[in-house]
């Protein structure tokens, strides 16, 4: 397959170092392997967990990941551009705690991402036993819609995570999923928030980045045109896996540009050398 995204353009936006509870590897680390394979900007997103039951609760020192992401951005300019990002775990019970995060702390983006509905994660065998009619997807998406129309976020993480157990319980979504589906999708092109494709998905085992390259096609059809590219790696060496799945799905979907954000304003990185060099608009965060 020919470089859809060349070195300049492929952005991994999601990533985890040692500084979320189920990552390893250092800002430096991830750099300097970004580099290595021609990734263009990196973005690092740990985890902000607001469910005391969250195992990474707590756990985020935003002082901490901010100074070792503006160190790596001065030291790794001009062949690596470096952002400030953030996951955070949404659950609609905590909306109002998250909003005030995001107000206090300033982030070059926000991701929102379902884990748990209800306090239960999604991939907890007891989800699963506690939905109704077995379906995982529903309330999966019905959590996602939310999400979206929380507008608290710059974009909507791994949709389609519920597959990862859900596919080999019960197959693909269907019925009333599907249309949960179509809801979470019109909520996140009328936000304006990005959908992010996320590679994660292929060591997943689900055939595809999340979400697939079906979703993506009813996103692009629906009128949605946001993207963002991460490979949700949790240690150095997982830095842009499935990046090139996502890229493919991405093209195939006739999506051809992902975005790129500072000071949680966004703007086009295109696929295309032609088009010019990736361009980031709006200023750094306050305070960095
Ligand atoms: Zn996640
Ligand atoms: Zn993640």
């Amino acid at each position: 397959m020919t470089d859809l995204f060349p070195a300049p353009h492929r952005c991994d936006l999601h990533i985890h170092t040692a500084l979320s509870h189920d990552g390893s590897g250092s800002v430096d680390e991830y750099c300097r392997r970004a580099i290595d394979i021609g990734i263009g900007t990196i973005g690092f997103s740990e985890h902000v967990d607001f469910d005391p039951g969250d195992p990474g609760y707590g756990r985020f020192q935003y002082d901490v990941a901010a100074e070792a992401v503006m160190n790596a951005r001065d030291r790794y300019a001009p062949d690596l551009r470096v952002l400030f990002g953030v996951e955070v775990d949404y659950q609609e019970w905590f909306e109002d705690e998250i909003a005030a995060f995001l107000e206090r702390h300033a982030f070059d983006y926000a991701i929102g991402s379902v884990h748990a509905v209800g306090g239960l994660a999604v991939m907890d065998a007891r989800y699963l036993a506690e939905r109704r009619g077995g379906d995982p997807y529903v309330d999966y998406y019905d959590a996602v819609r939310r999400s979206a129309e929380s507008r608290l976020f710059d974009v909507i993480g791994h949709v389609g995570y519920a597959l990862r157990r859900g596919l080999r319980a019960v197959g693909h979504p269907g019925g009333r999923a599907m249309d949960m589906e179509r809801l979470a999708l019109t909520a996140i092109v009328r936000s304006g928030a990005c959908l992010e494709v996320n590679g994660a998905g292929v060591r997943h085992g689900v055939g595809s980045p999340y979400p697939s390259l079906r979703t993506l096609r009813l996103y692009r059809k629906m009128g949605g045109c946001r993207v963002t590219t991460g490979s949700d790696a949790h240690r150095p060496d997982d830095i842009g896996l499935g990046l090139r799945d996502a890229e493919e799905a991405l093209m195939r979907a006739g999506l051809s540009a992902a975005t790129v954000f500072r000071g949680r304003v966004g703007s086009s990185a295109p696929a295309d050398t032609t088009m010019g060099s990736p361009h980031v608009a709006g200023s750094q965060p306050p305070g960095l």
